[in-house]
């Protein structure tokens, strides 16, 4: 579809990286991934995004950028956060292959070939795998591990490290992803939902030279609450009436039960209305409790509907672009 019109054909390869306040770290990363990148022969483009910086980040970039033309440059207008930043590199992106990673130098370059060569055999996702890890174990690796299990029990994507943004995918599988919230981490699971073929290749964890985490613990939270997300996108984003409306009926079917019940032996077998108050309550409860969950289901299908018709929104804001290519045009939308 891409290929027929004649709009301009991108790179083969695009590498899109999220910075915020890495002054520390930019120059290196950037001479490693090109001296990585400029020996494999195939040609690339270099999306750095500038999420909101207030170090010396922006100016570090706007030189790269003046003396690179293969380095793309987006500044966006205040720190919105890895999610955002990714998604706004996504969106400019135009190689047949789009490579995440981090700018900190957790990430080596070096791994990225690796990431090409598991494509070229024909998968649609290639996922990082910190095999080994070095990070901090009871703030990271624990809530890291119990995260990815229950993201391989929800999604059933065999894959063990989620949470690394060190991935690998086709164009047309990262395109169809919106990202908000810290979905970032679970992009191999929702694009799950489409069959699309994943696999992982373990990858060098380091430790964090220069620089300070953008993280601490609130971040188990927030992944928390997105798992939920997630499960309900995987399962019932577009059905979600049959997730309220089960539960719904279910509580309506108890409550109506009840009712029946007392409502024969009220009649029939003269039981006291005054001892089983509490019984006609409780049924009443649960049936006002199912209409309300099969009305809430009604609301979430037309929502999720809504969703689906304008979920070109973005969830960033643009401050400014360095490129000498034009964005591709979807980057507006
Ligand atoms: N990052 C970003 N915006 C943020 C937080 C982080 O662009 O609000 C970038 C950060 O500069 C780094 C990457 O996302 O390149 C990963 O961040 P960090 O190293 O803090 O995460 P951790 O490795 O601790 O999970
Ligand atoms: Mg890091």
């Amino acid at each position: 579809m891409e290929k027929s019109d004649n709009s301009q054909t991108g790179p083969q390869i695009s590498v899109v990286v999220p910075f915020y306040n890495e002054e520390a770290n930019v120059e290196e990363l950037y001479r490693r991934l090109k001296k990585v990148l400029d020996k494999l022969k195939r040609t690339y483009e270099l999306i750095f995004i500038d999420d909101g910086s207030t170090d010396k980040t922006p100016e570090i970039l706007q030189k790269i950028y003046e003396k690179d033309e293969l380095v793309k440059i987006i500044r966006l207008r205040k720190n919105f956060g890895q999610t955002a930043a990714l998604q706004a590199g996504f969106d400019f992106a135009q190689g047949e292959i789009i490579i995440s990673m981090d700018g900190d130098l957790q990430h080596d370059p070096e791994d990225i070939p690796l990431f090409l060569a598991k494509m070229n055999e024909g998968y649609d996702v290639v996922s990082g795998w910190r095999k080994k890890r070095v990070d901090n174990l009871f703030l990271r690796r624990i809530p890291s591990l119990v995260a990815n299990r229950i993201m391989k029990w929800l999604s059933g994507v065999e894959i063990h490290d989620f949470g690394t943004t060190f991935k690998a995918y086709k164009k047309e599988v990262i395109k169809k992803v919106h990202l908000y919230g810290e979905l970032h981490r679970f992009i191999p699971a929702l694009t799950s939902r489409t069959g699309v073929k994943i696999t992982e290749i373990p990858i060098k964890n380091v430790v964090r030279q220069r620089g300070k985490s953008k993280y601490g613990l609130s971040r188990v939270r927030r992944v928390f609450f997105d798992l939920i997300t997630v499960k309900f996108i995987i399962s019932f984003i577009d059905r979600p009436l049959q997730f309220f409306g089960l539960i719904g009926v279910i509580f309506g079917s108890i409550g109506f039960a009840i009712a029946a019940t007392l409502t024969i032996g009220f009649y029939f077998f003269g039981w006291s209305i005054r001892e089983n108050l509490g019984n006609l309550i409780l049924s009443v409860f649960l049936m006002m409790m199912g209409l309300q969950l099969v009305m809430t289901g009604l609301l979430a299908e037309i929502l999720s509907r809504v969703y689906f018709a304008t979920h070109k929104v973005k969830i960033y804001s643009v401050e400014k672009i360095l490129s000498r290519e034009k964005p591709p045009a979807e980057f507006w939308n």
